[in-house]
């Protein structure tokens, strides 16, 4: 980290830490809302759970029922599995819990020491996240251990969160066309980074829709294609 490429966001730097001169956290409660909002105003929002049933193929298309759509782009995270398309990308579940806990004081920077722990509204954290290969929910009690270990202070537990994110076999995102099907994509496998992936997958899928610029090989579905 002492490298001169990284002088430009470094603020200290010691044997211990690293502070940097800014970072951020996005509320992702908050985005999602405000996101559908927009989205609805514009009628391009429509909520419908769909199944294997509503799926009609013909002539190498795929057509939800109901919808008119040039392309159909698929982010439906894990449960893709239950879906009976893009069959031969395996992907995996990692599940994983974060929590809500409460200290009597607040904390300026965000604490990122294998856990993460940002002070979301006065005095309250958002600690997380825990790694389990599946789909079970192995509880909160390891993160509350570590983020005490770290705070040092008294930590009062709030409440838990748990969610399964979906992961490909590289542990890259699956990026890209179906391998028969010529007007469906699929944006996947993003993991524990999805929030943070999921602008530049969604860009690099709209480039190679509309420009047809190629999608960098490291995410591109193609990787899968035997
Ligand atoms: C505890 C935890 C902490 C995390 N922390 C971070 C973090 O700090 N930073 C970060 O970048 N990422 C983090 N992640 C990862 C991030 O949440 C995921 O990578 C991201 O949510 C994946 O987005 P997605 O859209 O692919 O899938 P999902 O978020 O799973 O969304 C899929 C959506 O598709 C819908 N859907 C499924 N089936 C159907 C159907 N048949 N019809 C209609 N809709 C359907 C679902 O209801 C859901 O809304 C964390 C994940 C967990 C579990």
């Amino acid at each position: 980290m002492s490298n001169v490429k990284f002088q430009s966001i470094i603020k200290e730097i010691d044997e211990k830490k690293v502070i940097t001169k800014k970072s951020g956290y996005l509320d992702v409660k908050k985005y999602l809302t405000h996101t559908r909002k927009y989205f609805k105003k514009k009628e391009r929002y429509h909520r419908y759970k769909f199944d294997d049933k509503d799926i009609i193929i013909e002539n190498n298309e795929i057509r939800l029922k109901g919808f008119q759509a040039k392309h159909i782009v698929m982010c439906i995270g894990i449960d893709q599995k239950k879906i009976n398309l893009f069959n031969k990308i395996d992907i995996n579940e990692v599940s994983g819990n974060s929590i809500l806990a409460e200290l009597n004081y607040s904390i300026k920077n965000i604490i990122n020491n294998k856990i993460s722990i940002v002070n979301t509204s006065k005095n309250i954290f958002h600690i997380g996240s825990s790694y389990n290969n599946g789909s079970d929910n192995i509880g909160h009690s390891k993160i509350l251990d570590d983020a005490r270990k770290i705070i040092k202070k008294k930590l009062i537990f709030k409440k838990s969160f748990f969610g399964i994110r979906s992961s490909s076999k590289d542990r890259r995102p699956i990026v890209g066309k179906h391998f028969q099907l010529k007007n469906l994509y699929i944006i996947n496998g993003l993991g524990s980074k999805g929030i943070s992936q999921a602008p530049y997958c969604s860009d690099k899928l709209f480039n190679y829709i509309e420009k047809n610029k190629q999608i960098d090989k490291e995410i591109n579905i193609n990787r899968f294609k035997t």
